[in-house]
């Protein structure tokens, strides 16, 4: 299955699309993000893994300025994110975001959850955004799906229609967090497969996850936060099978 239509290079081409630098937040007293570095490289693929309440979803969130920050900056293809305005919207558009609870427009059609972005942000014609959007949907193995309402949809299905309405804006990061997470196990395959393609077509990804067959399967990195912190950044294998820190260790044994 090919979920793209461009074939960028597989393997990170070694610049720098995402760059958190120095990032820090707060939510009153609590530092949610600490001294947060983090670089992914063009067409990189990196699983955050890390026990509940480490920040995970408040730096995804970051990413595409649904939190502000406090410190320290994130840039997007070298350029700074902007915090409001014309520029936020575009960088929304480059920043696809698919989250647990799917979040599709209840009383729109799936095939109008896909075009509805595009015709507004991307100027496409109607016409034109209901053949790109009927592309994405055959290629996420929906596309029989296009005339009815989300409700109608299982999990599974709905998740896979949420990550082809991320696409259609033509992102250049897609940020998952936990996408799987709220889905039956049945529907878990088939949600990681679509991912898994995207991932080998090159698209750049963030994924929270704590699915490790995924992470080894796709990852180029896991990165491991807890308290705010990334505390491990290592490849799939060395980090499952050699973790280094205590809480890397103390985390791994309780959810493997
Ligand atoms: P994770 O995704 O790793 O479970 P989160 O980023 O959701 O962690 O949350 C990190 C911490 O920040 C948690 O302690 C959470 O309760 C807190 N938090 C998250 N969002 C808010 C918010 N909007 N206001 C205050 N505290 C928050
Ligand atoms: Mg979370």
């Amino acid at each position: 299955m090919t979920v793209l239509d461009t074939e960028p290079a597989s393997a990170p081409s070694g610049d720098a699309l995402v760059v958190l630098d120095h990032v820090d937040k707060h939510y009153g007293d609590l530092h949610v993000l600490q001294d947060i570095n983090l670089e992914i490289k063009r067409g990189e693929v990196v699983v955050v893994i890390g026990p509940s309440g480490s920040g995970k979803s408040t730096l995804c969130r970051t990413i595409n300025r649904l939190e502000t920050i406090d410190s320290g900056t994130i840039t997007l293809d070298g350029k700074e994110l902007p915090a409001e305005g014309k520029g936020l919207a575009k960088l929304r558009a480059e920043v696809g975001m698919v989250f647990q609870s799917f979040n599709l427009f209840a009383h729109k059609t799936i095939l109008q959850n896909v075009t509805l972005g595009p015709m507004k942000v991307r100027k496409l014609k109607k016409s034109e955004a209901e053949a790109e959007a009927k592309k994405l949907l055959d290629r996420v193995g929906v596309g029989a799906q296009a005339a009815k309402y989300p409700a109608q949809l299982s999990g599974g299905q709905q998740q896979r229609v949420a990550i082809a309405r991320a696409l259609a804006m033509r992102p250049q990061v897609m940020l998952f967090d936990e996408p799987t997470s709220a889905l039956d196990p049945e529907m878990v395959k088939e949600v990681l497969d679509v991912m898994v393609s995207l991932a080998k077509e090159g698209m750049t990804m963030i994924v929270v996850t704590h699915e490790m067959g995924f992470a080894r399967v796709a990852a180029d990195r896991v990165v491991f936060m807890a308290d705010g912190q990334i505390v491990e950044s290592n490849t799939p294998n060395e980090f499952f099978d050699n973790p280094k820190s205590e809480r890397a260790k103390d985390f791994l044994g309780k959810i493997l």
